[in-house]
């Protein structure tokens, strides 16, 4: 059996008014969820408005959560609440989040994501992860790519299990961009995991584990990348706010 193809929207910190999200919402109702996974990212702010309104299997994932569920921790979202409201996803280790882009928000290492990763697996839900490198590191080529990966995925080794962890290869030169990876690039980036995990988890994992594309993917590109035999899907930023996104969807479903 293939990798049943999964794609996600991130809405990130948008929309600024509530009135839009009505919109949003019908807009991931429309997708066709038939052949695909699909899940959708709002902010912090509106998870609690929309996690009930999708009406077609879309699934809501936090774009973040804690790692010590509820109590005295200020401005945290904890798992044990989005297990409460129904949730099943949760993403974690996006580069906005990492601190990559040099944004005064807290750095995330990749342990404290394994800390968070375990807890979420722990309350049974699934999680998101991702991962990516910046340009510096791309312009030295695949093989400084794929360490920089490798060191992001480490330490998941003991919790990667295709059932609840999705992987989201997130180039951190694309996000926000528009310069998308070729599908050359995308290809060869995500069969390099791949075999790692073969070679470092099991085979059976490798096979199995989704790896999602992310980075200014859109209408007009996912096509081609969806028709790379390692894509299992895309990651969407600003085309999630677009009606657009429902072709993305379909583009690997
Ligand atoms: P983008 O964002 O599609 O706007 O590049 C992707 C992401 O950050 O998940």
């Amino acid at each position: 059996m293939g990798r049943r193809p999964i794609v996600g929207g991130n809405w990130k910190c948008n929309p600024a008014e509530i009135s839009k999200l009505d919109g949003l919402v019908a807009n991931i109702n429309a997708c066709d969820t038939s052949g695909c996974d699909v899940y959708v990212c709002p902010s912090p702010l509106h998870v609690g408005l929309v996690y009930n309104k999708f009406t077609n299997g879309a699934c809501v994932a936090p774009q973040n959560c804690n790692f010590k569920g509820c109590g005295a921790y200020t401005g945290e979202m904890a798992v044990d609440q989005m297990v409460d409201m129904g949730m099943k996803w949760c993403l974690i280790g996006h580069s906005e989040r990492r601190g990559e882009f040099g944004l005064p928000t807290p750095v995330e290492s990749s342990e404290l994501l394994a800390t968070k990763c375990k807890y979420i697996l722990e309350k049974g839900m699934k999680c998101i992860y991702a991962i990516g490198e910046p340009l510096p590191i791309r312009e030295k080529g695949i093989d400084a790519v794929l360490a920089y990966c490798v060191e992001q995925l480490t330490p998941f080794k003991d919790i990667l299990d295709p059932e609840t962890v999705v992987l989201a290869y997130e180039p951190v030169w694309s996000i926000g961009t528009g310069v998308t990876a070729t599908p050359e690039q995308a290809q060869e980036t995500h069969a390099a995991i791949r075999k790692w995990i073969s070679e470092n988890v099991s085979p059976k994992c490798a096979e199995g584990i989704r790896i999602q594309y992310g980075g200014s993917a859109n209408a007009k590109n996912a096509p081609e990348l969806s028709a790379c035999a390692d894509v299992d899907g895309f990651l969407v930023g600003g085309a999630s706010l677009k009606p657009e996104f429902d072709v993305d969807v379909s583009a690997k479903s």
